[in-house]
Formats: C-alpha cells, structure tokens, sequence
C-alpha cells in the first residue's frame, strides 16, 4: 500500500529527509499539502505568506510532475484530511519533517494517534530544544546556544533529491491551487513581491548562490539597508525550498566573514529552540513583570499604528522600511530592528500589534523568529535588549548611510541632501511631520517603565 509524504514548511525535493525515507521504503509514495485554516489555535498565514504559498507549491507540483510524481492539495483540520487521505488510499504510514510551531506539534500528535507517522530532522542545524547547558536544561540564551551549537558543526551532507518517485496505481483526487484563493485579487497588492521573488527550490538556489559569491564580505555589508549584503534567503529557508544545511555547506568555506553570517543561520535555530520550550511565546511576555506595563490604546495610538503601518510616522528610515515591507513582503534586518523599536518604544504601543503586521505582511513571517525579535526589541523576552536601550532612528539611519535606501522608498524626499534625509529640517510636501519628537518619546517610555519597576 501507498506511504503519505505530509508536506508543510518544507517545500522542497532536496535535502527532504520525509521524501528520502518514503522513498528508500520502496512504497508508492503520495506527497500531499494540507491548508489548514480550521484546526483551533492554528495561526491562520497571513496574506504575503499566502502569496508565497501559491506559486510555491505550483513549481513544487511541476518539480514533483517532472519525477513521475503528483501534489494532492487537501483543505482542512490537517489530522482530520490525513486521517481521511489515508483511509481512502489504503496508507498507513505518513512521513513528515518535525515542525515546532505550537499548532503543528498538536496536529502531529492526531496524526500519530491513528496512522503511524515517522517524523524527520531537517528544517534546522539541530533539533530544537536538544542542545543542553551543563545543568541539563535547554538553552535560553543565544551566545551559549550557538557556542554549544557550533560543536556539531559540520552539519551532515545534504541528501540527493530522488531521481524518480514511485506512483500509486490509483492517484486521489487533489483541490485546483486556484481555487483557494491564496492570491490577491482587488486590490492587487503583489505586484512589488512578484518583481523581486521567485518561490520555489529552483528560485531559493538562485539566491543562494548568487550570494555564496558576497558571503565572504557580509560582514562589513549587512547592516547597510542602500546595499544588498544579505542573502534574502528568509523566505526560501521559512518555507523550506531549502534546508539550513544547504546554505551553510554553499558557503562555509568562503573565508572573510562567513561565520557572521552562519551565526544569523544559528539565530534561526535559536528562535525555534525558544518556542520549543514557550509555546505561547507569540502572544506573552516571556518577562511577566511587562504584563502590567501601560502601552497606550485608544483612538490616539490607533492612529499612530496607522502612520506606522502605512509608512508615515515622519521619520525617514522607519517609513522607508515599513514601505518597503508593504511593496515587497521584506524588510533588511537592521531596519525591521529600528521600525520595531520605533513601535515599541516610540510609540509604547505593545509589541504584539507589531507582530501581528509583520505577520501578516512578511513573505518570510516566522512564528519563532517574528516573536523572538519582537521580544527582543521590546526587552520583553528571555533573551532580550533592555527596555531603557531606545534605539534613535535619526542617527541609526544616519550611522548606517541609509540615504540611498530612504531615497528609494520614500521618493517625497528623493530631492533632500545625504545630510538632510535622515531627517529633514523643513517640511517636505507630501511627507508628513514627525509624529513625535524623539525626546519626548524617550521621556514617555521611560515613564511607562518606571511606573512599571513601581
Ligand atoms: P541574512 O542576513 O542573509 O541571514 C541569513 C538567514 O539567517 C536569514 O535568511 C534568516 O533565516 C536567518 N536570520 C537572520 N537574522 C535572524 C534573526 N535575527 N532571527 C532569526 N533568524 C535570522 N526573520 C524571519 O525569517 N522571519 C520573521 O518573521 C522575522 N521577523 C523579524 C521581526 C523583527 C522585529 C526583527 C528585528 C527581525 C525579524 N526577522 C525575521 C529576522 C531578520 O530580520 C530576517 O531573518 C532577515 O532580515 C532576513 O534577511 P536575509 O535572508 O537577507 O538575512
């Protein structure tokens, strides 16, 4: 009888354990993908993620077709589908790659209650939560983590794709891509994301290997938002059209920098390893003792999370960015820290609001890396910057030579000098006043953190 191949964020034919061990079983293999907006407490993808989705799994499905294989597309409460799946193909057997977001470890355990499910390592350097410090329990901070993690370092050689993938006698039948709907319609938001993206394993090599060429000079680069330094890889490693071994086998040996740039690979591990051990960690302070901080609400803050969402909060990098998030579903790192320090502490609206938008407008929205940096910059989480530390946008945008980047983004001030963008000293037609000043702002955080320690 047939063997499922339960697909999720792992979009991918090489280096996919699942598939590997599926196929040496010597079985016909059927690879399915289930959207799954029903399960309760599954966070539903937001819009870019969908748009991702999309063309992901079409050239998965051309990958697959070109081996002699199908994608089943099935919607629904992911246990239930594959439970169902399952009955109807005579399997009883389903292989997956381990997940650790909190709604897919539940649905693993369904899985695994009525059909026997081999679970694989491969979306991360490591397991999560398997590294331990010298007293036994999981890491909470980065620096050691990654210490402790570079001892298993090499990682294996990834695994061949499979030249050919056994067929079942009989296929089942599988939904249209079309007609889920993952695309915008009206309005049609995409058109920044289809110009500089191209989802799928195929576009996820391109990426890494024009990059492997830039690898050995990342570091001096990365924090340059006017220069491609990074490697844009987030999207194609969130959705697994490649594996963290891949990218760290591409360029390990490119000298210069490279081990800076693994260390941000590490970052990624390290984030799944944090919500391994706090499930809830997108939605609670990790540091209880924020519960009962003041973040303001009300018409007044709702308005200014607009500006924010849109753009146009009057300071030049953090508008820059959140635009360049909305036109392209990306935004470099060294931007997304400022903007997010800016809605937090600027603006003292809760982290959570910001989480959720990048959530919902990142092609590379991660449960575990989104809410590991938002706790981050909100000094809410286990590993974290300290609250007091207020990043100043102005001379951060000033620091990181982002003249170009704003000249790009917010093309209301293309016309302003590299000394006066960052932060213009006259009204700009177009472009909105400040919406509060940086001291003022300063002050006000302050404030709310210290009635807080009261
Ligand atoms: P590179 O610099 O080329 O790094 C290589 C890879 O390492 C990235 O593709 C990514 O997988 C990983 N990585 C790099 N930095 C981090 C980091 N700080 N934390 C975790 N992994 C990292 N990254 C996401 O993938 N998804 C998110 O939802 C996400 N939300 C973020 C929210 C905030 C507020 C901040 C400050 C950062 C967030 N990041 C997130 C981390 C980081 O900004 C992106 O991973 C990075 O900008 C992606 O660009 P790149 O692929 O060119 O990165």
């Amino acid at each position: 009888s047939p063997v499922l191949v339960w697909l999720r964020r792992d979009l991918r034919l090489t280096d996919q354990a699942a598939l590997f061990a599926a196929c040496a079983s010597g079985a016909p293999v059927i690879p399915v993908y289930v959207l799954d907006d029903e399960t309760p407490r599954h966070r539903r993808m937001g819009g870019a993620s969908r748009w991702w989705l999309h063309h992901s799994l079409e050239r998965l499905a051309r990958d697959l077709a070109a081996r002699g294989s199908r994608l089943i597309l099935r919607r629904g409460s992911s246990a239930k589908v594959l439970v169902a799946l399952a009955q109807e193909v005579g399997a009883k057997e389903v292989y997956a790659l381990h997940h650790y977001e909190p709604w897919w470890r539940n649905a693993e355990r369904g899985v695994n209650s009525r059909l026997r499910l081999h679970l694989h390592h491969g979306n991360y350097l490591v397991p999560p939560g398997s590294l331990r410090t010298g007293s036994g329990t999981p890491f909470k901070i980065y620096t050691p983590f990654w210490r402790a993690l570079q001892a298993h370092m090499p990682p294996l050689p990834p695994l061949p794709a499979p030249d050919q993938i056994a067929a079942p006698a009989h296929w089942p039948e599988s939904d249209h891509l079309d007609s889920w709907g993952l695309l915008p319609t009206k309005p049609d938001w995409a058109g920044g994301m289809r110009g500089d993206w191209t989802p799928g394993e195929t576009g996820a090599h391109q990426r890494l290997d024009a990059f492997a060429d830039r690898a050995a000079r990342y570091e001096q680069r990365r924090n340059l938002p006017s220069v491609p330094g990074t490697s844009m890889l987030s999207p194609h490693l969130h959705f697994g059209e490649i594996s963290p071994t891949q990218a760290w086998h591409a360029v390990a040996g490119a000298g210069g920098s490279v081990e800076t740039f693994l260390g941000e690979i590490g970052w990624r591990d390290y984030a799944a390893n944090v919500i391994v051990q706090f499930p809830d960690y997108g939605s609670r302070n990790a540091r209880d003792a924020f519960d009962s901080l003041k973040w303001r609400d009300g018409a007044e803050a709702e308005d200014d999370l607009a500006a924010w969402q849109h753009g146009r909060t009057g300071y030049p990098i953090v508008d820059a960015g959140m635009r360049q998030l909305w036109a392209t579903g990306w935004m470099h790192n060294r931007v997304r820290m400022i903007a997010a320090s800016f809605l937090v502490k600027h603006l003292l609206i809760d982290w959570r609001r910001g989480e959720q938008w990048f959530w919902d407008t990142l092609v590379d929205a991660d449960y575990a890396s989104n809410a590991v940096n938002w706790q981050w910059t909100a000094g809410t989480g286990v590993d974290s910057n300290m609250f007091v530390r207020i990043m100043a946008p102005l001379s951060q945008s000033d620091k990181f030579d982002a003249a170009g980047y704003i000249r790009q983004w917010v093309p209301e001030l293309a016309g302003l000098s590299d000394a006066e963008i960052h932060d213009p000293q006259r009204p700009v037609r177009g472009y909105p006043a400040k919406r509060i000043d940086h001291r003022a702002a300063r002050e006000r955080a302050l404030a709310a953190y210290a009635a807080l320690k009261s």
